[in-house]
Formats: C-alpha cells, structure tokens, sequence
C-alpha cells in the first residue's frame, strides 16, 4: 500500500486517480496485516486496489466524473466494494472514467482524460474508456488491481489498450447495487489486472447473489482460481467470421491467428462459425444503451443530487432543470440522452426501440447456437487497432468512436462474459488484445482458457 501511495504521488501526470483515499488505505492495510497475522486472510487481504468513480463507496466523493454530481457523497456502499473491504481489500482512490461511462477514450470525464503509460514518440495516448483510469492504474503499478464496469466494451477496450487483462463477467454474476447506472440491462462491473490469475481471484471477491440487485443471478460464486489449469485439450474454439470486418489492419488479423496458434498448440480445436447477426450488433447497442441511458439519467434534476444552476428571478422549475442539466451533463451525454429521448417517443419507438430489442434478441440466440453446436470459447480481437492518440477522435462525428466498440458490444447485449487478454505488440510497439467469449456463467472455464494466451 505505501509503494502504491508513493507510485500514485508521482504519477499525477496520468489523471488515473480523481479522488484519494490514502488515509483511509493506511488503516485499511494495518487492519489487513492484523488479519493475516490472524489466519483469517483471503487471497485478497492487504491487496491495494484502485475503484472506478462509478462504484458508491460511503462517506467517499463519487461523481461518475461528472459536474452534475459534484458535490455528491453517498451514504451507502455498492455491493461490489462490500465484497472487497469485507475479503480485505485496501482501497486506494476513486479512478478517472467517461462521464457516466459513456465512451470510449476517456475524454468525457469532467476531469479531464486519463494518460495511458504507454507512450509512442513522446505522443500521449489515450487507455481508453471508459474505465481509462483503472486500466492506467492498473498498467502504471498505481495498484495491483482495479475495478471497471462495462456496458458495451469498457474493461475490455482499455485493458487491451494499456497492456492489461480485463474481464466483463455474466450479466448477473455481479451486483449493480451502488454503481451508477449508465444502461441497466448491459451494465456489469468486473476486474481490471495484470495478469488471468489475478482476475479469477478478484472476480471471486466482487461477485455475489444479492437481493438487493433483483438481476443478481441466483449462481452459487465457484472457485475461479481453482478453475485455472492450462488444461484446454479437446476444447473447441469458435472463429466467427463476421467479425473479419472490412478494413481490419493487417496486424489485428496477424494477432487473431496468433490466438488461434496458442489455443490449437495447447490441444483446442479451433472451427471457423457464424454469428450471421454480428454487423447489426453496433447499431442496435447505439439505441438500446442511449435509452436506458436517458431514462437513468432523468435522476439527476438538480433537487435530489449534486450540483444545481444557479436561478434568476423568475424562474420556476421547469427552468431549474434545464440549466442545471444542460451545465451539469457534458456533450456526449447529453447527445445519448437526446437519441435515447427520440428512440423511446410514441411515433418512433417501434420504429427503433422495439426494432432493436428484436435485433438484440436474434445476437443472443447466434451465441445460444454456436454454444449448442459444442463451441466452448469464442475468439476474436478486442479493438479494431491499438491505442490512438489522445484528442485524435473528431468531436464532430461521434460514430468515428462508437466503431471502436465494433468487437465488444455483441455479448453485453447477449449477457455473456468475455476477457481481454494482451497478446502482442502492434508495429508501434504498443499493446494488442484478443477477447475471448463464454458460456453465461462460466467464468471459470472462459479464465482458464485466457491462461493459454497469457
Ligand atoms: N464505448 C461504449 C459506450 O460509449 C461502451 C461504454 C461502456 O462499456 N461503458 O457506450
């Protein structure tokens, strides 16, 4: 915990940390050595970890990095980081995101972007988003392991970005008691380390059956580290051809063939299959998750949370929520609102809405398929490309972003677990990631299988 401080003091540069909470881990760390001095310790006693500003942790500021909730501090703890302070856990700070964790580069955040460590030419990239300060942490030492959450791509994007693994359990294996909602149906908080075993060990500390989140699946929390054998023979691994999307950099297919060596070396099969509805996959999410969004996000009115406008004389209240949300939200919030708000309105809501739960629906049931035919893993890259320039996404045209979530958003909308691994270096020299996709509630075998691309 004292190296991590100090790693933490110096890395400023990096905006990975927005909240300290380095008093709080001093007391956190002697109660974990007292622990252990007791024999009562779990693998995650003592362990110094970073939490993504979307995690309510009681008595802490959490604002989602966002201006609508400054000021906010909750009076209550998210299940999530129960779970870790209760297995012994020392919580470090409170980590940079997208604001509401909308985005793919961390540049949304009211605090500015996240730096990842990673760096070509003296250029500063971006870690990625949304959880862009957990994985610098993560990549940076700041701490042995953090969390993020992840709707349509964000632990795996910037893990896969910053050199890191990262996992987006089952949806339902994990509660979203306490972590601020971005699209409720999508949203599944998971570990962000630096190595698979790691990851089996965290994801077993964070996840839990909780009545509190009445889409807690009612799973009992296995061993994960027990899972990890490195034994793969007789697996089969699917290759799902629509993903080959047109114009994949040559050195993202060379790294998918790479994964495929390593799996078929340690005794998988590895078959090519289809998931024919993949392309509408991007789509159907850039509707589903901006209604959600918008409608979680009609909370924040400026009465019940955080920040509210300042009034002039005669003012009522439709005018308090206006200013206090057009100050509040950032623009790409408020463009998801604004899209969410269309698609979900009474002349368009078949139209979109409806349409793209239908779509949602048949994604679900090309997993359910390929899973059916004995596929035990699915394998494909994790981005389109490696970590792009800080400030290189043209704020004019936000879909040049959102085709970043190209390979991830497919199995939020299906709730299946997937882990990004890092598995080679692109021309640059900076980190590339391959994901792999199980079965619901199998994290298990989908961690094991990881080890091999280790
Ligand atoms: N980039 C995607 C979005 O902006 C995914 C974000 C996430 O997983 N939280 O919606």
């Amino acid at each position: 915990t004292d190296a991590c401080l100090t790693a933490i003091e110096g890395a400023g540069a990096l905006n990975a940390f927005v909240h300290h909470t380095s008093e709080r881990a001093r007391d956190m760390a002697r109660a974990a050595d007292q622990r252990l001095k007791s024999g009562d310790a779990t693998p995650m006693t003592g362990i110094p970890v970073g939490v993504k500003d979307v995690f309510c942790v009681e008595g802490v500021p959490g604002q989602a990095a966002s201006r609508i909730l400054q000021g906010f501090t909750p009076e209550y703890e998210s299940t999530v980081t129960r779970n870790l302070w209760d297995a012994g856990a020392v919580m470090l700070g409170k980590l940079n995101m997208d604001e509401f964790a909308m985005g793919s580069a961390n540049e949304s955040s009211c605090y500015g972007p996240a730096v990842n460590p990673w760096k070509v030419d003296g250029r500063q990239l971006t870690p990625g988003g949304s959880s862009g300060g957990s994985a610098a942490a993560v990549a940076a030492d700041l701490c042995l392991a953090a969390t993020g959450t992840d709707t349509g791509g964000s632990i795996r994007q910037p893990a896969a970005f910053t050199g890191t693994v990262g996992l987006k359990p089952t949806y339902g294996r994990v509660s979203r008691w306490g972590v601020i909602a971005y699209a409720s149906s999508l949203d599944q908080a998971g570990p962000m380390t630096k190595t698979v075993r790691d990851a089996a060990i965290m994801l077993g500390a964070m996840a839990s059956v909780d009545p509190q989140d009445s889409t807690s699946a009612d799973h009992p929390v296995p061993d994960y580290e027990s899972a990890l054998t490195g034994d793969i023979r007789g697996k089969r691994i699917g290759i799902p051809r629509e993903y080959r999307v047109d114009g994949m950099p040559s050195e993202i297919d060379a790294l998918w063939q790479k994964g495929a060596d390593m799996l078929r070396d340690a005794g998988a099969e590895v078959v090519e299959i289809s998931l024919p509805h993949t392309k509408y996959a991007l789509p159907a999410y850039y509707v589903i998750a901006p209604a959600e969004a918008s409608s979680n996000l009609a909370r924040y009115d400026g009465v019940r949370y955080g920040h509210r406008a300042k009034l002039g004389a005669g003012d009522g209240i439709t005018e308090m929520y206006e200013k206090t949300r057009a100050e509040g939200f950032g623009p790409e919030v408020q463009r998801r609102v604004m899209i969410g708000t269309y698609v979900l309105s009474a002349g368009f809501y078949d139209a979109y809405y409806n349409r793209a739960r239908k779509v949602r629906a048949l994604i679900k049931r090309d997993f359910d398929q390929a899973f059916a035919d004995g596929i035990d893993a699915i394998l494909a890259p994790t981005t389109p490309s490696a970590a792009f320039a800080l400030g290189s996404l043209d704020q004019s045209d936000p879909v040049q972003a959102y085709l970043n979530d190209v390979f991830t958003v497919t199995l939020n909308l299906a709730g299946l677990p997937g882990i990004s691994v890092p598995v080679g270096l692109d021309s640059q020299g900076l980190p590339l990631g391959l994901q792999l996709i199980g079965r619901p509630f199998e994290e298990g075998d989908l961690l094991n299988h990881a080890l091999v691309l280790e």
